[in-house]
């Protein structure tokens, strides 16, 4: 009974429920940061493996059982919420070694970050009391009383109580126990995640724009809250000793309501974005890339060592990931399967210079200031998004072809479209 659908609400702890949330977030942050510091002095044993969770659970429990004082923090936090954390440790070195996983070294956790605190489904219990409020009750802390904006549709397998700039929120694992839906018969499409455009879909004549994700006055807004931020710091720096005021502090947190607003909004276009495409399309193909490797850090490649081009691949940098291409795909990854449509990742090279219309493909198309896109052979003139989206699409329908055939050869039974073992063989048999 594994969590398959994830469900967020926000959350409205009481005066001293948030004082007991705020402390348990300080020690689960420093219980992450120990147990890090822990695996990584050990390092490899001779079997060429790590320390894992198992092994700090039973020291955790050496610890807490310690009459001590000075690890009377460890003792504050429950103890499911630290075994939760060790296995969470554990999440974090398996995506490292996992070369296809964007995730790198796991990081030690600064004061500034988002808090968290994990538990176990069986250590939380989840009560609705009418369509809009429910509670939620933890160990300790007691009840809890949430926002239900959604229906919960499942038993919670694990949750987590975060605060971002906007406040406390509840993230529940659910597991609903939904199967995949039959195919749901729709047109296929090709889609190109692009930065000035956000996304165009082969189907339709017009890219679609993210509206921008602060108003003119949160802009400005911003700016000036920034540089309050820097003026409070170097004070702090000449004449209190580097010591924080409290208005830096306030500041601080203007600035990181203002980001959770926009990481919001965000989200929203996104999701509102994935849901329809998976919605009414058959299959919707998207370029397989690698966001990692586009947003490696600028002052990082030596490529581009000049500053000019640092700045504009910064700016491509911060363009991709407010677009969050990561975010689309694993969305897409989950929804395809619940519309009853499939997703097919193909092979990005050149989609935007091959010709829609006589299917020529050529680097000399592009040579056209911008995003134009002007075929050599046949004098085809189009926008390079709309020739990238149909190309896309191209693609994954003569890959959902290939795949169609050798299942259907190799396993008769597995006609499934939303089954793993069609995405899995679709790469091998595009290559
Ligand atoms: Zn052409």
């Amino acid at each position: 009974m594994r969590a398959d659908i994830g469900r967020k609400y926000r959350a409205y702890p009481r005066a001293h429920q948030e004082q007991i949330l705020i402390d348990w977030g300080h020690d689960a942050r420093a219980l992450w940061n120990l147990a890090l510091d822990h695996r990584l002095m050990v390092g490899r044993k001779h079997d060429g493996s790590w320390v894992w969770s198992a092994e700090q659970c039973v020291l955790l429990t050496e610890i807490r059982n310690d009459p001590d004082p000075s690890v009377n923090w460890i003792r504050d936090l429950p103890a499911q919420s630290g075994q939760q954390i060790l296995r969470r440790l554990d999440r974090a070195f398996v995506n490292m070694a996992n070369p296809d996983h964007p995730a790198g070294t796991p990081v030690f956790k600064h004061r500034g970050d988002r808090m968290g605190i994990p538990f176990t489904g069986q250590a939380v219990q989840f009560r609705k009391l009418n369509r809009h409020w429910a509670d939620v009750r933890f160990p300790v802390l007691g009840w809890l009383r949430i926002r239900l904006s959604r229906a919960l549709g499942g038993t919670v397998r694990n949750a987590t109580i975060a605060r971002d700039g906007l406040g406390w929120h509840v993230s529940l694992g659910v597991h609903s126990g939904s199967k995949p839906a039959a195919p749901n018969g729709g047109p296929g499409c090709g889609v190109d995640f692009g930065v000035s455009i956000s996304a165009w879909i082969s189907t339709e004549s017009t890219g679609r724009f993210m509206h921008p994700t602060l108003t003119v006055g949160e802009e400005k807004r911003l700016t000036a809250l920034e540089q309050r931020k820097e003026r409070q710091l170097t004070y702090a720096e000449k004449h209190n000793r580097g010591a924080r005021s409290n208005r830096l502090a306030r500041t601080i947190a203007s600035i990181g309501a203002l980001r959770a607003r926009q990481a919001r909004r965000r989200l929203d276009f996104t999701h509102k974005l994935t849901t329809d495409l998976s919605k009414n399309h058959g299959f919707v193909g998207i370029e397989d890339l690698r966001v990692k490797n586009m947003t490696a850090s600028a002052s990082r490649s030596r490529a581009t060592a000049d500053t000019r081009n640092r700045k504009q691949k910064a700016g491509l940098t911060r363009g991709v990931l407010d677009n969050a291409p990561g975010e689309r795909r694993r969305q897409l990854a989950y929804k395809c399967p619940l519309y009853g449509s499939d997703l097919r990742p193909v092979p990005p090279q050149g989609t935007s210079q091959t010709c829609p219309s006589c299917k020529k493909r050529d680097p000399r198309n592009r040579l056209r200031c911008g995003r134009e896109f002007a075929c050599v052979h046949c004098g085809h003139i189009d926008h390079a998004d709309r020739v990238a989206s149909v190309e896309i699409e191209a693609r994954a329908r003569r890959m959902g072809d290939t795949v169609t055939k050798s299942t259907r050869s190799l396993h008769p039974e597995a006609r499934d479209p939303a089954s793993g073992a069609r995405m899995r063989a679709a790469p091998a048999a595009a290559r």
